[in-house]
């Protein structure tokens, strides 16, 4: 009955409070010493085209191996590292580490697909960003091309000017801009004209819906063609059945990214897909077991 579960809805509350103020603090501690450590590393998921299935793309994934803890997930240790400040470092850290391993990548296996880097929020109110990415770029020989950076619509909306500044910056450099779990912020249709956006990627949440039988793919179906409209393209994440990625084929929704092909792995688990890509004709990839 209601009165019972608005109680127990109260207990689990605090005590959920209790220990997320105390997980907090501890991780701070941690947090701070960790790159330092080496205790962050990125794993990368493979974007795939949805009717030739090829590899076309990659996202970069932050990690954390804890000493004592074990593998912590960015949904724990992101919203400390943004409270605390220590998304700067952070955030450098991943970028300086994507481009170097862009760099690897393209010495051995010839490399011609660009990596994605998540960029939040605290990061973004950097003016600086623009210079650091492009010193990396120099420093490891890359084009802007070959890097994209993801960006939510709630970090454009925060600052919009700041940000337009920043997207011009990294654009006339050629780096790669998309839209990261789109359909689920402010989107402004005007911004999205006026910004040099490159690809959207539509939620998860809306592709999750699409296996309930239901069936519904009206948003899906809208931001594809918002896409098209706008000439920007469209990659679904979050991508986990055949029955969805046959209704991404169906909506011509062009890329997807997702648990059916593979999950985010490490780098010496990338590797032998990546001689397939190098080496035509391409071998079935086969996925490997999960890393997170
Ligand atoms: P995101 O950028 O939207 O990344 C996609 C998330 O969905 C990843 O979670 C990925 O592991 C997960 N995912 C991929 N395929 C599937 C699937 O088929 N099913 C399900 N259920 N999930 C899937 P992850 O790695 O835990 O990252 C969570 C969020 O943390 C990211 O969401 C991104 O916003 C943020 N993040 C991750 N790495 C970084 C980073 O290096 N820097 C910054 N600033 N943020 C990051
Ligand atoms: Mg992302
Ligand atoms: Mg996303
Ligand atoms: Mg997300």
């Amino acid at each position: 009955n209601a009165k019972e579960s608005g109680r127990n809805a109260y207990r689990f509350v605090t005590r959920e409070m209790g220990t997320k103020s105390r997980d907090r603090m501890d991780l701070e501690g941690s947090l701070r010493h960790a790159i330092a450590e080496n205790e962050l590393f990125l794993v990368y998921q493979p974007q795939v085209d949805t009717v030739t299935g090829e590899i076309v793309g990659m996202e970069a994934l932050v990690r954390w191996r804890h000493p004592q803890e074990g593998l912590i997930l960015p949904s724990r240790f992101l919203p400390v590292a943004e409270e605390s400040g220590l998304i700067g470092p952070m955030g450098d850290w991943v970028l300086a580490e994507a481009c170097a391993q862009i760099r690897r990548w393209k010495d051995r296996f010839g490399l011609r697909i660009p990596v994605a880097v998540n960029v939040s929020g605290a990061q973004f109110r950097d003016g600086l960003l623009p210079d650091k990415i492009f010193r990396l770029l120099d420093a490891h020989g890359l084009a802007g091309p070959e890097l994209e950076i993801e960006v939510t619509e709630g970090t454009l909306i925060e600052n919009i000017e700041g940000a337009t500044v920043i997207l011009n910056a990294l654009k006339r450099r050629g780096v790669l801009i998309a839209l990261d779990d789109f359909g689920t912020g402010y989107s402004s249709l005007s911004y999205l004209h006026r910004l040099p956006i490159d690809k959207l990627k539509i939620d998860r949440s809306f592709i999750h819906d699409l296996s309930l039988g239901v069936s519904d793919a009206s948003v899906p179906r809208a931001i594809v063609g918002l896409g098209r409209s706008l000439g920007l393209s469209v990659i679904a994440e979050g991508v986990e059945t055949e029955d969805q990625l046959r209704l991404l084929r169906d909506l011509t929704c062009e890329s997807y990214q997702g648990f059916l092909f593979s999950r985010p792995v490490p780098v010496d688990q990338l590797e032998p897909l990546l001689h397939t890509l190098a080496n035509l004709p391409k071998t079935v990839f086969t996925p490997h077991p999960p890393a997170d």
